[in-house]
């Protein structure tokens, strides 16, 4: 984290304030951990804070301390537009872009207030006027953990750490995605010692399965196809499947990661039809070089990380399939 940026952070928050706090839409758990954890620091500063979230999430984050308060938009519209409208100070959380909070850019382009953005994707487009970027932070909770220690350690708390060690086991796949290094298992280490319980967290979130999840999961290994010399492969979820297994928001959740853990495999595209996502929600993962985030960026108008990243197709579940095959022959020796 650069000086400037932490004395300017420091600076702001030195006088009371309506703080608002803004995730990604669809907001994972490094997304919601970091927005809550900044909002408890911020309260314990005698701040006024929202946390504003364009759309739900999943049920298996209906836990986190203080998430009952956030203001969804897509329930609430007429609030979370007066919260944001009346904010004398708006952070961006695990974002870089505007286009990822859909309905709320606009609204947000149009405030004259300070912004503050704190993000570890690629390619940033600095949309606020402090910005924290860093695409080598295995979280952004990691580096919200770097403001409050180096702002004012003495009001990390259980809460905030149970918030933050959610966001980070998340983001980094529990500690085992390249991303994660000394670094981050002391921080992990520090918020443990404040009574963060992993073992708990680990349950609360991947311990919740419901039947149909789980019936959706093996219909996804089932439809999964291997391209043929080539290390990839792609699963697809149709819409009349999500409907037989009454889908949910998160029940897809880490399904892609299933298609790494084929022997010699090192990319995974999972594409479900997703009618309330506009058309065909697009996930990459990758293992060692290659750049799906790039990938998602070039052909799926979308972006992320090195070995995650996400999109989206506006043609059918068929058509993706083959712009998908289409577009992998573009990479083969990046590939093999
Ligand atoms: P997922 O596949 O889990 O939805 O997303 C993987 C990563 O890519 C996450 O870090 C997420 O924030 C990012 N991501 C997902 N969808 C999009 C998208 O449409 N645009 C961009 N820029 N990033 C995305
Ligand atoms: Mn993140």
């Amino acid at each position: 984290m650069e000086n400037n940026f932490l004395s300017a952070f420091k600076k702001i928050i030195s006088i009371r304030k309506k703080i608002v706090i803004i995730p990604h839409r669809n907001p994972d758990g490094d997304a919601l951990g970091s927005a809550l954890a900044l909002k408890h620091f911020l309260d314990a500063k005698k701040h006024k804070v929202n946390i504003v979230s364009p759309n739900d999430y999943p049920t298996f984050l209906k836990w986190l301390p203080g998430e009952s308060e956030i203001i969804k938009f897509s329930k609430r519209p007429n609030t979370a537009r007066d919260k944001i409208n009346n904010a004398e100070l708006i952070f961006g959380l695990d974002f870089n872009s505007l286009s990822r909070i859909q309905d709320l850019s606009e609204i947000v382009r149009r405030t004259k207030v300070d912004k503050i953005m704190i993000d570890h994707h690629e390619s940033p487009e600095f949309f606020a006027n402090h910005n924290y970027s860093d695409p080598n932070m295995s979280s952004t909770c990691e580096m919200v953990y770097n403001v409050i220690n180096a702002s004012d350690s003495k009001l990390l708390n259980k809460k905030i750490a149970c918030c933050l060690y959610t966001g980070i086991m998340t983001d980094t796949g529990s500690f085992r995605y390249p991303s994660t290094n000394a670094k981050t298992h002391k921080v992990v280490s520090h918020l443990i010692s404040l009574g963060a319980n992993g073992s708990d967290i680990h349950q609360k979130i991947f311990d919740s399965s419901s039947m149909s999840r789980l019936k959706l999961l093996g219909i996804s290994l089932s439809n999964l196809v291997k391209i043929p010399d080539l290390p990839v492969v792609y699963i697809t979820l149709s819409k009349e499947e999500l409907k037989t297994c009454r889908y949910k928001k998160g029940d897809t959740e880490g399904f892609v990661n299933y298609g790494l853990s084929l022997k010699g495999v090192n990319f995974s595209c999972m594409m479900i039809e997703n009618e309330t996502e506009g058309k065909i929600k697009m996930s990459f993962r990758s293992q060692g070089n290659f750049s799906v985030e790039n990938f998602a960026r070039n052909y799926f108008n979308g972006g992320g990380h090195l070995n995650a990243a996400g999109g989206l197709s506006t043609e059918s579940l068929d058509k993706t399939i083959i712009r998908f095959k289409n577009a992998l022959k573009n990479h083969i020796s990046e590939l093999i």
